[in-house]
């Protein structure tokens, strides 16, 4: 049940020595490799799978500063910057397009929420607005619900995953990087506490840093080096439709569904308000580092004990570098889609948009979304090992936020004034008695 994603194909050669090595080839590492690469800086990004193969190619595609953690709106605001441009940067069509974004409301208890994230957004200039029953009417007059009213920012956007990430990485390609696919990192080689290798299955490649944006796998890297990473997975459900006429061009979320316009004429569509999440082994290992989360989300958690509790258990936590490691036993993540989940999408769906009702099914998927304690991504050096760095916990909306953060791990690494202030996203926050919790 894999989405279609753009191919890349991978260099042939593998340099004995890059100033960095990329791990992980989603939206976040591409994105990295291509703003090192466009500095001059050589670079490596080593994927185990193909580029894209796991969440980047598997989410609904929103791009959005709306709605955002307030900590997270400077980055989301520089990442819908990047993304305007990103054609015109990588050469390529990432299908990215400004059609604005809705939040549709049922009670005036969810407005009164958007009104206050309106006030985090004010110094920001945000064009986000909030609608009354009228003008939902008018922005969306295919919906035969009744709505309190709505949150709308014309200045969201959207893009298409299943190219985005290729044609970022053929556009780091294009300014010097080198692409590495089927080439999993199995971990990295330290001297005098420095980093000074990655190993990889293809050999050993010299370096000074290593970026880290291995996605739901960057807590097993991390593991091995001895480096607590605490992150979760979630299930993320989707299914995609063939092309429908004269549809809602921006996207909508409603709490019991969303969907989002795609570039071959047809709508991306889940189911809001419900994620499924398995209990695994780190689900006991890391309860404490999730209370504040799971106080916050367990209204729209749906736990289940299956298959993953045995699979992740049998997972080594710890393996020499010069035997295959875990990475290369799964190249591409690929879990089964909450069947239920989907069901009810399309159900309210089709009530709340009679347009949909007729819907062709043409594809369903799914992708494991690796969430931190309060659900911000770590973009950081990590003091204990320099020449580390993390770039990963991109928390479910990392497609909109990775060229941003992609950007402001390229200013980490070289040195350069941050695009932002970096202090929100960095990696000691968990230790440091701060206790994050999610917005
Ligand atoms: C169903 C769903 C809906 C979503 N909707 C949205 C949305 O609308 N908007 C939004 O902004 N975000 C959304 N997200 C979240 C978004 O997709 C992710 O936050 C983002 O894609 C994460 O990017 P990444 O590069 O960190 O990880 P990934 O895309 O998962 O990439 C990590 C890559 O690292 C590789 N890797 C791991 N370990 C190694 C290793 N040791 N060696 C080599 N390679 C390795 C993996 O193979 C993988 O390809 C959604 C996610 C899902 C699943």
């Amino acid at each position: 049940m894999r989405p279609s994603v753009d191919p890349v194909q991978s260099d042939v050669e593998v340099p004995a020595r890059s100033d960095v090595i990329v791990v992980g080839g989603g939206i976040a590492g591409v994105s990295t490799a291509l703003f090192l690469a466009q500095r001059g800086i050589s670079v490596t990004l080593c994927e185990k799978g193909r580029i894209g193969g796991e969440q980047s190619s598997r989410n609904w595609g929103w791009v959005r500063t709306m709605g955002r953690d307030p900590r997270e709106i400077p980055l989301s605001i520089e990442s819908l910057r990047l993304w305007r441009n990103m054609n015109a940067i990588v050469g390529a069509e990432t299908g990215y397009r400004e059609a604005g974004i809705v939040y549709l409301c049922d009670t005036h208890r969810d407005i009164e929420k958007h009104k206050a994230w309106l006030e985090h957004a004010r110094p920001y200039q945000v064009d986000a607005q909030l609608l009354g029953p009228e003008e939902v009417d008018r922005l969306l007059p295919s919906s035969a619900r009744p709505w309190a009213g709505a949150l709308y920012t014309p200045s969201d956007g959207r893009a298409e995953p299943a190219k985005a990430a290729p044609a970022i990485a053929e556009g780091a390609r294009r300014f010097g990087a080198t692409i590495l696919t089927g080439c999993a990192v199995r971990g990295l080689e330290t001297q005098a506490g420095r980093v000074s290798a990655a190993v990889t299955e293809k050999g050993r490649i010299a370096c000074s840093a290593v970026v880290l944006a291995g996605g739901a796998w960057s807590r097993l890297f991390c593991g091995n080096l001895g480096v607590k990473f605490p992150a979760l997975k979630v299930l993320g459900s989707v299914m995609r439709t063939q092309p429908l006429e004269g549809g809602p061009e921006c996207a909508v979320g409603a709490s019991d569904f969303g969907f989002r316009k795609r570039l071959d004429g047809g709508y991306t569509i889940a189911r809001r308000g419900a994620t499924e999440a398995d209990i695994v082994p780190d689900s006991f290992r890391l309860f404490f580092d999730f209370v504040p989360a799971l106080r916050v989300q367990w209204k729209e958690l749906r736990l289940r004990v299956g298959r993953r509790f045995l699979t992740e258990w049998q997972v080594p936590r710890k393996w020499p570098l010069d035997e295959p490691s875990p990475f290369e036993k799964v190249r591409v993540l690929d879990p089964e889609p909450a069947g239920s989940l989907l069901e009810e999408a399309r159900r309210n769906l089709s009530r709340a948009f009679p347009f949909f009702s007729n819907m062709v099914e043409a594809e369903r998927w799914a992708g494991l979304i690796d969430v931190t304690p309060d659900a911000v991504p770590v973009i950081s050096a990590v003091d204990a090992v320099p020449g580390f760095f993390i770039l990963s916990g991109l928390s479910g909306h990392g497609f909109g936020f990775g060229p941003g953060a992609g950007r402001l791990m390229a200013d980490l690494v070289t040195g350069a004034p941050p695009i932002v202030d970096p202090t929100t996203f960095r990696y000691s926050r968990f230790f440091d008695g701060t206790r994050p919790k999610p917005y």
